[in-house]
């Protein structure tokens, strides 16, 4: 049975979805004022494990993103730059996207963003007036949360300094502050602003994602998801403004993931700690090995990002690739080990065990090194055989399609070139041409391609930051 923390509950829960075998997720997007940085990449790789785990049970996920393209962060770095807000927010949508395809982060079904989606939050915005939920100052519309009786429920925040009818304005606010916040704000001089039924103006930030959520999967849906620094102001109030429209439960399961920090701090553009994957990918970062350090701690527990910790990710993902390596290019005999067959099936149940326990990262983690570990030692002993590596290497693929550590598989017609030249330059070097023997070593480095003479022959590998698999 699969089991989440549930933020609304504060406990763990089992998880049973709203329809048999179909999960919506909605997951909050990047606001797009600057190039997301390492810990924006943590909440949406622990996303990505999440949905990546509930379609390998068997589930059909509808997952949305929203993307951030107008805010007060957005309008004041296009107004900096002197241009459009759409030409300035573009280009951090590319790297995004960009971002996603190097962590191996699978593709949402829906972008939406909220400069595409004006008329549905005005008409949302329109039907909390209606139910008086909501009222009209100076052009600008609030929630007004003493009217929402379920008001902090996720958040667990003290209403005692509760001061309704005192206005934000600003789309993020402290837990402090527990005020009426802008559905829409009346449009500024030089700003940004549709002309809509309520007048002159843009969204509020919380108003998008109540909008976008049920326009994709309805008002009630299974799984919400963000960083815990959403529970309050965004969720808290995504929750007032979707349950007070429709009059149900807005979301089932609320999952939130710790922080990325560095020496103690929040990672965050305003501290000027952050590095972007291009920060890392100039450093020859390995980006699965990024992917699989912001994997690798559980998503409730704070991460503390080290370039240490980061070498270690590496060691531990070329241990991985290198025992496929020796599954696939060892000569092995034919024939099968008996044992091999369970030793598989225990990792692949300790895995889903593992993760079936609110994604519990590092006991499936566990059971895939610790099979490693067994299985070399019978593979140096020889009592590894030909099905035994074909079943390990399918299902070791296989588990990959939840972890997505591993880089695609190579092409036969490339493993076959590269063995023709290893053998080109073994001929050359036994004949003492050893020109001839490192120009093909540095041909093929050149390609990407690295040889390394070992006690047991030449071996072959892609050289670090090359997406491609041994
Ligand atoms: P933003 O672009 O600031 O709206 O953030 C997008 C997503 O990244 C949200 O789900 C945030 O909670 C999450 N996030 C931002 N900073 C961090 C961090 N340092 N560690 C983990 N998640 C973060
Ligand atoms: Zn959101």
């Amino acid at each position: 049975m699969i089991k989440f923390f549930n933020t609304l509950s504060h406990k763990i829960e089992p998880f049973h979805s709203i329809k048999k075998n179909e999960v919506k997720l909605y997951t909050c997007g990047p606001t797009v004022y600057d190039y997301p940085h390492i810990g924006n990449y943590r909440a949406y790789i622990f996303e990505d494990l999440l949905k990546r785990f509930l379609v390998f049970m068997g589930y059909n996920v509808t997952h949305v993103m929203n993307i951030t393209d107008v805010d007060d962060k957005t309008i004041r770095g296009a107004d900096k730059e002197g241009i459009s807000l759409k030409e300035y927010t573009g280009k951090f949508i590319d790297a995004f996207y960009r971002d996603l395809n190097t962590l191996n982060i699978s593709k949402a079904d829906h972008y939406p963003r909220a400069t595409e989606n004006i008329p549905e939050m005005v008409h949302m915005v329109k039907s909390l007036c209606k139910k008086g939920y909501a009222y009209e100052k100076d052009g600008s519309y609030y929630f007004n949360i003493s009217k929402f009786k379920d008001y902090g429920k996720l958040s667990k925040i003290n209403l005692d300094g509760l001061k309704s009818s005192v206005r934000i304005d600003s789309d993020e606010y402290e837990k402090e502050s527990v005020h009426d916040f802008a559905l829409w704000k009346a449009g500024k001089k030089g700003e940004p602003a549709w002309d809509t039924d309520l007048g002159f103006g843009r969204p509020g930030w919380h108003i998008e994602c109540s909008v976008m959520s049920s326009k994709y999967l309805g008002d009630t849906f299974d799984i919400h998801c963000g960083g815990v620094d959403n529970i309050f102001p965004h969720h808290e109030n995504e929750i007032a403004q979707s349950e007070a429209h429709s009059g149900k439960k807005f979301v089932h399961y609320w999952l939130h993931c710790h922080h990325l920090i560095v020496n103690g701090d929040k990672m965050s553009k305003s501290k000027g700690n952050c590095f972007t994957i291009n920060d890392l990918l100039r450093r020859k970062v390995d980006p699965l090995a990024l992917r699989l350090l912001l994997l690798s701690t559980h998503y409730r527990k704070t991460l503390n990002f080290t370039f240490k910790a980061l070498e270690q990710s590496q060691s531990a993902l070329d241990r991985l690739k290198d025992f496929l390596y020796e599954l696939n290019n060892r000569p092995i005999k034919p024939g099968e080990n008996k044992s091999i067959q369970g030793l598989i099936e225990r990792m692949q149940r300790k895995f889903i065990a593992g993760l079936s326990d609110n994604l519990n990262i590092s006991s499936a983690l566990t059971a895939i090194f610790e099979s490693i570990k067994k299985i070399n030692i019978l593979l140096t002993k020889g009592a590894v055989f030909k099905k035994d590596a074909e079943n390990i290497i399918s299902s070791l693929r296989s588990l990959d399609k939840v972890l997505a550590i591993l880089p695609p598989k190579e092409k036969k017609d490339l493993t076959e070139k590269i063995h023709k030249k290893i053998e080109e330059r073994n001929k050359a070097r036994k004949e003492r041409d050893f020109k001839l023997a490192d120009k093909i070593r540095d041909d093929l480095l050149e390609q990407g391609i690295l040889l390394e003479d070992t006690e047991s022959g030449v071996r072959w590998k892609f050289q670090k930051n090359v997406n491609s698999d041994k």
